[in-house]
């Protein structure tokens, strides 16, 4: 079911060079791959807006749509007859992640660099962003949530969500994905899914305007499309089908090992789960496990498909620090710690879209109520991208504040800068301010 990588002996003393993350590989038909299938959806919502999101619509989600903005009416009977056990939960989701959100909510910064010398580095949230709901495989509520909660806290005005329409529900999204819309109060919600909802999104098509950002997380296509239209629109990260890496030492329990690696597969037939372990007996209880397991579980076909594929593998090490390097080479999107001081090895870690610390905290966990969020960077992108928080919906200005007497004092230096770039205008533009001083400009 899951094949093994031994990488025992590649950090001995005078072997080769192993390029871990080559010896890990991701998934083969990767954002690269998909390439080919979304620039053509792009340029059809481009050339032909609405009528090519109807047609895609048509063609990806087998419903035709005639209004791709979801009525208020549908919005608040989703949430009338929403399960109060499922209310519930979404409420304590909120909570904790509102918290985390208003902790990490970054302020304006004053640094007073001499008399009448002032800059602020002053907060500002997004205008109006695109939040991005997946609907495909799974109707994956909690991430109306992990988009939502984190704009809101940022103070951002304009908030459109979009989500694949369900044949099964009249060509709306999931009731439920409607029903978290309306309890977090967000009204503009649009039926279009994938890629050309994100094109939608940048472009700016029929009923919905341009917006600044898009965030949420989605298959290989919707993170190609993100990829694709990055520079005309604002993203998050590239979140794109799941992966969990697992660093495990000889005191890990098996059974949770292997459900973890299980509930993330779960996902996708593109997901990744890798296990780095240097111990053989957990090697062999995992895979004993897996056995048991995938077959005792509702998506049976599409787990075996993501853990049997070339992106998912148990890993053998020599031992943890050679485990260590191999997961902060791999930057995955989840990464849980199986190990004695667990805490002590998960701070040694520098790339991962989240870390979860010990038997305690599983990936699913993260995915709705531990208070963190769940849109992390997938394909490697957590070496140089974080996943979503309140401080993806803000961006920072730098606001310069100086008087007569501070621009006076520095004013020799930035003359002689400008000259030494050879940029005369540049210097002219701080003289012309002291016009009855001949060099060196002086206070007055
Ligand atoms: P989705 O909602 O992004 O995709 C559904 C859409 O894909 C459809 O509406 C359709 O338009 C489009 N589509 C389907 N087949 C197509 C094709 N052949 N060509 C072009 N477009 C096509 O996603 P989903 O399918 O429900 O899967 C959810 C994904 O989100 C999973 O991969 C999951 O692992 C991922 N996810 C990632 C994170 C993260 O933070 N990285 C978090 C949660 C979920």
């Amino acid at each position: 079911m899951i094949r093994r990588i031994d990488l025992r002996g590649a950090a001995a003393e005078g072997a080769a060079p192993v390029d871990y993350r080559a010896a890990v590989p991701r998934a083969e038909f990767d954002v690269e791959a998909a390439t080919h299938a979304v620039l053509p959806i792009i340029e059809a919502v481009r050339t032909r807006g609405l009528d090519a999101i109807r047609e895609l619509t048509e063609k990806f989600d087998g419903v035709v749509v005639e209004d791709i903005r979801v009525p208020q009416a549908a919005l608040d009977s989703a949430l009338a007859e929403l399960d109060p056990a499922i209310r519930a939960g979404l409420e304590e989701s909120v909570r904790r992640l509102r918290a985390t959100c208003e902790a990490e909510l970054e302020h304006d910064v004053t640094t007073e660099l001499g008399d009448g010398a002032r800059v602020t580095h002053r907060k500002v949230p997004v205008d109006r962003v695109g939040l991005y709901v997946p609907g495909g495989l799974a109707p994956l509520v909690s991430s109306v949530l992990m988009n939502v909660v984190p704009a809101q806290t940022a103070g951002v005005t304009s908030i459109a969500l979009a989500s694949p329409p369900q044949k099964e529900f009249g060509g709306l999204p999931h009731p439920t994905i409607l029903a978290a819309c309306a309890l977090l109060g967000v009204e503009e919600v649009y039926a279009v899914g994938g890629a050309q909802s994100i094109a939608m999104f940048a472009l700016g098509t029929g009923p919905c305007r341009r917006v600044d950002l898009v965030t949420g997380p989605g298959n290989i296509y919707t993170v190609t499309a993100k990829r694709l239209l990055k520079g005309e629109v604002g993203i998050d990260s590239e979140a794109g089908p799941t992966e969990i890496a697992i660093l495990a030492d000889d005191s890990a329990d098996a059974s949770y090992v292997a459900a973890d690696l299980v509930s993330q597969a779960e996902h996708d037939p593109l997901a990744g789960a890798v296990l780095v372990t240097p111990s053989e007996r957990l090697a062999g209880e995992v895979e004993a496990e897996l056995d048991k397991q995938v077959f005792a579980t509702k998506h049976t076909d599409r787990i075996t498909t993501a853990l049997s594929g070339a992106q998912s593998g148990i890993v053998l090490v020599d031992d943890l620090e050679q485990g260590l390097d191999v997961v902060n080479a791999y930057a995955a999107e989840h990464l849980e710690i199986h190990t004695e001081d667990a805490a002590g090895w998960a701070a040694r870690v520098r790339n991962a879209g989240a870390i979860f610390v010990g038997p305690h905290a599983p990936v699913s966990l993260g995915d709705y109520c531990a208070g963190s969020n769940h849109v992390l960077p997938t394909g490697g992108c957590a070496c140089h991208s974080s996943g979503l928080s309140v401080r993806a919906f803000t961006k920072s200005v730098h606001v310069v504040d100086y008087s007569r007497e501070a621009l006076a004092e520095v004013a020799d230096h930035v003359i002689t800068l400008a000259e030494a770039e050879d940029l005369p205008g540049h210097g002219a533009a701080v003289r012309v301010r002291f016009p009855s001083v001949v060099e060196p400009v002086e206070t007055s």
